[in-house]
């Protein structure tokens, strides 16, 4: 990046819920998105739940044992498979939302370990992947080097639904903003 004019004026936030880790075989139920500007203020937001077939859903969450841990969310995606919009159109709206914000500049995702969130964007949103920027801003990254350098272990909720999740990560990211903020020198 050179010239002032490439310098991010905002982030794209994503999470996902999906049935499991592997975007080969797992499929997305939920997604937020968020754009703010770097002093972490929402310019708009998206959420949208994703059709999808009933028996992959349930044979993925069967697999998957950590559903058993959240038995209030499995029922809930489960008993409603087939509400929601397809996977096409919510790229459609997410790339809408993207063009709005970034034009044809390509947007920087972030999120905690976004890397997982983008390989789902990768497999089921080509065009939208397409969209992004190389570069992704991880707030696990920060949450790694003031766990290891400053002994600080940042705890935030993990409610495991799309919306919450972001307002988790944006709160994270603040938190350490903050820190900075009140430890400078
Ligand atoms: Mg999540």
């Amino acid at each position: 990046m050179s010239g002032s004019s490439l310098l991010p004026q905002k982030l794209f936030w994503v999470d996902l819920e999906m049935t499991g880790l592997d975007p080969n075989k797992d499929c997305i139920l939920e997604v937020a998105a968020e754009i703010t500007d770097f002093n972490l203020k929402t310019l708009d937001s998206y959420e949208a739940r994703i059709k999808q077939p009933k028996e992959l859903v349930a044979e993925r969450m069967q697999k998957n044992s950590w559903w058993q841990d959240y038995p209030e969310n499995r029922d809930d995606f489960l008993s409603k498979t087939n509400d929601g919009k397809t996977i096409t159109v919510v790229e459609d709206e997410l790339l809408s939302l993207l063009k709005t914000h970034f034009g044809s500049q390509p947007a920087i995702l972030a999120g905690n370990s976004i890397h997982n969130d983008r390989l789902f964007v990768k497999e089921y949103w080509p065009s939208l992947d397409l969209a992004l920027h190389y570069r992704m801003l991880d707030v696990t990254t920060i949450k790694i080097l003031f766990q290891g350098k400053f002994n600080i272990d940042y705890q935030k909720p993990n409610g495991h639904r799309a919306f919450d999740d972001i307002q988790a990560s944006i709160a994270e990211l603040q938190y350490y903003l903050d820190w900075f903020k009140n430890n400078q020198g």
